[in-house]
């Protein structure tokens, strides 16, 4: 892991209060309440939207973006400790479902889509 020049540790946010958790896909930090619990069963990655399945959990922002950022650094397979691919389509589904309210989602494409310098979407 490298570590930014910025000290690791922040005291301004409370503590105590509402647990934190880091999104596995942009990486920023926000209450469990927030994000979304993933973890894996039989090489699935499943939604955990009750947070009590056992196991090692990975968090993440219910959208694609953040899906789609996890997918591609593979950070699910790290933050799972699960060795190989794992089938997204399941959590795919649930996200598609959580957060499909605009009737057509625009799926990114694959891969082809730079990482950097992606058009940012200007939202009313
Ligand atoms: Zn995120």
């Amino acid at each position: 892991m490298v570590r930014s020049s910025r000290s690791g540790t922040t005291c301004s946010e409370h503590r105590g209060d509402t647990p934190v958790r880091t999104c596995v896909g942009c990486k920023k930090r926000a209450p469990v309440g927030e994000l979304l619990r993933v973890v894996a069963l039989d090489r699935r990655l499943v939604a955990d939207t009750r947070r009590r399945l056992p196991g090692r959990g990975a968090w993440l922002h219910p959208g694609p973006e953040c899906l789609a950022k996890a997918e591609r650094r593979r950070a699910f397979p790290r933050a799972l400790r699960v060795h190989g691919t794992l089938d997204v389509a399941e959590l795919r589904e649930h996200l598609g479902q959580v957060t499909g309210k605009h009737g057509q989602g625009s799926v990114p494409g694959p891969d082809g889509t730079k990482e950097a310098g992606r058009p940012v979407m200007s939202q009313p």
